[in-house]
């Protein structure tokens, strides 16, 4: 059984197509064929907006969903994390509930894989029905090294976890952030990590800078409250990026994650590394700090942009049209198809599953959304 579809635009990934092109698609989502509407007899479904293959969302954690209108705005990082920390305890059932909602309206407006940070087993059974590809990253934090070999131990408890229960799935450990996560637990991280991707949280706040060049700022105010003694911390009297990446070799492959903070010497250096994926999450930047990450700079120096929705503790919503949308008015220098090429095809880059998804291509299996002509809705077509 085959489905023809024609729209006003078709976005394939990384262009738009010419006019006049139909998609033929077969009942398990594949796609069969892309022919022009001569050969393409009739039958045809007249689509009205942008033809898209399916969203990738490079940064989520499904597992706070429950949070969805809890945290307060526009407070900066600091007091962020603090109010995630002391609401983070609801009853496993709603919980799940709220995972299995927000996982279902992603999926219905157009995602179809999503990168996921999950720093327990909470989201498994979210996990083992519907429709979307997860890819788990196992989040460590640890900025106490005394503390490295527990955390990690846990860590590895977690993956182990994930494995048995989502065979289908790939998961890999990662690190939280240069400011939550100590150098002997970097460290580790990356020798267990090796040749798995790994997606870090990267400059999201100015105190982050500051910690790692003056060993003061905003964040020992976080510190303090979680009584951690940081006398062992070393700073480098450089950025927070040009800190923690010497703990990776330059092949290791690599999700920042906000990047609000970068600067140009952050992006040359990051140069060295050739994997590395810029994942930009602008409405959760918003909601946190009420700023929006330096894309202007960001796009001058590295192809590889991704975009990200974060959590319900930081978004009104997990949508991916929403980051375009906000990008397209912020920045509206950005062509409509950068934003979207970074949705799909980079996004399947990012996450290695390129020969599937991202792009609309005759044998891959993308899923297929449908944007309005004013990036108002998106919604899959199944
Ligand atoms: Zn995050």
């Amino acid at each position: 059984l085959f489905t023809k579809l024609k729209a006003g635009l078709i976005f394939n990934g990384t262009g738009m197509m010419d006019n006049g092109m139909v998609v033929i698609r077969s009942g398990d989502g594949t796609i069969a064929d892309i022919i022009s509407e001569e050969d393409a007899g009739d039958d045809i479904q007249e689509l009205d907006g942008i033809l898209s293959p399916g969203f990738i969302n490079c940064h989520c954690h499904v597992e706070l969903s429950y949070l969805q209108n809890v945290i307060p705005k526009d407070t900066g990082l600091v007091d962020f994390v603090s109010a995630v920390m002391t609401n983070r305890r609801a009853a496993d059932e709603e919980k799940i509930s709220a995972m299995i909602r927000a996982r279902d309206s992603m999926y219905r407006s157009g995602i179809v894989a999503v990168a996921d940070i999950c720093n327990d087993t909470d989201s498994i059974p979210a996990k083992k029905d519907g429709n979307i590809w997860w890819r788990n990253f196992i989040e460590i934090s640890g900025f106490i090294d005394a503390t490295s070999d527990q955390r990690l131990q846990s860590g590895l408890e977690v993956l182990h976890e994930f494995e048995k229960q989502l065979p289908g799935f790939p998961s890999s450990l990662t690190a939280h952030s240069p400011y939550s996560v100590s150098s002997t637990l970097f460290r580790s991280i990356s020798r267990i990590s090796k040749n798995k991707t790994l997606s870090v949280h990267n400059q999201e706040c100015l105190a982050e800078n500051r910690l790692y060049e003056k060993g003061d700022g905003d964040l020992l105010r976080l510190y303090d409250r979680l009584g951690l003694d940081i006398k062992n911390f070393k700073c480098t009297g450089s950025s927070s990026l040009r800190s923690w990446l010497p703990y990776f070799d330059p092949k290791q492959s690599l999700i920042l994650v906000h990047n609000s903070f970068i600067t140009p010497e952050d992006l040359e250096y990051a140069k060295n590394y050739k994997d590395l994926y810029y994942c930009l999450c602008p409405n959760a930047n918003l909601f946190i700090e009420n700023v929006l990450p330096p894309v202007e700079m960001i796009m001058q120096n590295s192809k590889n942009i991704v975009l990200g929705t974060d959590s319900y503790a930081s978004n009104d919503k997990l949508d991916i049209l929403a980051e375009i949308r906000t990008l397209n008015r912020s920045f509206p220098f950005i062509p409509l198809t950068d934003l979207l090429t970074w949705a799909t095809r980079n996004g399947a880059l990012a996450l290695g599953i390129a020969g599937s998804h991202g792009t609309i291509e005759k044998g891959k299996k993308p899923g297929l959304v449908l944007i309005d002509h004013e990036l108002k809705h998106s919604s899959i077509i199944d």
